[in-house]
């Protein structure tokens, strides 16, 4: 079995510390658990609701889609969400869209 890539952790920026310093400025990131690296299942693509930053945005939070990696894993063929226009959030523009759940694409019919 193969094992699955490894990419930078894209909430700390691939530093493994807390981007944001919550506890302690020194604390290890809690979405790589300090590596800097995380795993991901392939194929993957660019988180659309953060846009790959792994923060979720207007918050100090990791991304509720990719949780914080930055991106996330796909399942066979897609297609852009027609009902956010690819974007991953809702129409009201705070939380992930239901259709696609903040991926910004849909499996393909
Ligand atoms: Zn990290
Ligand atoms: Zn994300
Ligand atoms: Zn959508």
């Amino acid at each position: 079995m193969e094992r699955d890539p490894t990419i930078k952790c894209a909430f700390c920026n691939g530093e493994g510390l807390d981007p944001f310093g919550i506890m302690s400025k020194l604390s290890a990131c809690y979405v790589c658990r300090g590596r800097g690296k995380v795993d991901v299942g392939e194929p993957y693509i660019t988180c659309a609701f953060c846009k790959g930053s792994g923060i979720h945005p207007n918050t100090r939070m990791n991304c509720l889609v990719c949780k914080g990696k930055g991106v996330v894993s796909i399942k066979g063929p897609t297609e852009k969400c027609v009902t956010c226009n690819g974007a991953g959030v809702e129409p009201q523009g705070y939380l992930p869209c239901l259709i696609c759940q903040g991926k910004g694409v849909v499996p393909k019919k």
